[in-house]
């Protein structure tokens, strides 16, 4: 059943009430509504747990879609009770993690502005996240590290427009991840825009972000790795350069 992907508006959202609509054999559960950020586009589904009437907590490992992106499943942690069908519950997002998630997402994001190469891969963690690039070029990852420190420090707003997915094929150049594809196939297309007007950047995304550049906080670019002839992965971490290696 389509769920209301409360999270899709509300980056913030922590907690929502919501109803069990069906329960799998192999223990995913799907509720009419959901805070839960399912895996997509590099960054992975939310944990955190449903609370029940009487107080117990269903705990979840991991969120996902289903067949498709109107889908999502609630995965419980193993030896954890089942819901029943029509039961109320209240939804935990584990914030901390998330909030990190958030904070490192937007980071990629604003990488892509300091290094406007075609993107070929990224994967968002909580503790370290990873953007490869097309490129041959060397680039010093100090100078990479003050440049995006810049931007988190001038403190652009973060906010999403709308697009359909016409417009978003009718305008290609917007896109600058190789194969990553956008979140096309719900109608219309969240663009993630930094900066007043979308001075700094505008991308199609559909995973969470902050929304206001400072809350990134301290980011550095801990490594900058050769994977190939024209292939550069860019690791950036929390906490100032040189406080891991
Ligand atoms: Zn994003």
């Amino acid at each position: 059943m389509p769920v209301n992907a409360l999270f899709r508006d509300d980056f913030y959202l922590s907690t929502c009430e919501a109803v069990v609509t069906a329960v799998h054999e192999d223990g995913g559960i799907e509720l009419d509504q959901t805070c839960f950020y399912a895996t997509s586009g590099g960054q992975p589904g939310d944990t955190g747990f449903l609370e029940r009437a009487d107080g117990s907590k269903i705990e979840l490992g991991q969120t996902k879609h289903g067949a498709d992106k109107s889908i999502i499943i609630h995965v419980p942690t193993e030896g954890q009770a089942s819901p029943d069908i029509g039961e109320k519950l209240t939804l935990h997002v584990d914030w901390p993690r998330r909030y990190k998630l958030m904070r490192m997402h937007t980071a990629c994001h604003l990488l892509s502005v300091v290094c406007p190469w075609p993107i070929t891969g990224a994967a968002v963690g909580e503790e370290e996240s990873r953007v490869d690039f097309d490129m041959s070029e060397t680039i010093d990852k100090d100078e990479v590290t003050a440049k995006l420190m810049a931007l988190v420090e001038e403190n652009h707003p973060v906010f999403l427009t709308w697009i359909t997915d016409e417009e978003l094929a009718a305008n290609p150049d917007i896109v600058k991840s190789k194969n990553v594809r956008p979140p096309l196939g719900l109608g219309r297309v969240s663009l993630v825009c930094i900066g007043e007007n979308s001075a700094v950047d505008s991308q199609p995304c559909g995973g969470t972000h902050v929304s206001k550049t400072q809350e990134v906080g301290e980011i550095h670019i801990a490594k900058i790795e050769k994977k190939g002839k024209e292939n550069r992965r860019f690791r950036i971490r929390f906490g100032k350069p040189g406080a891991s290696a």
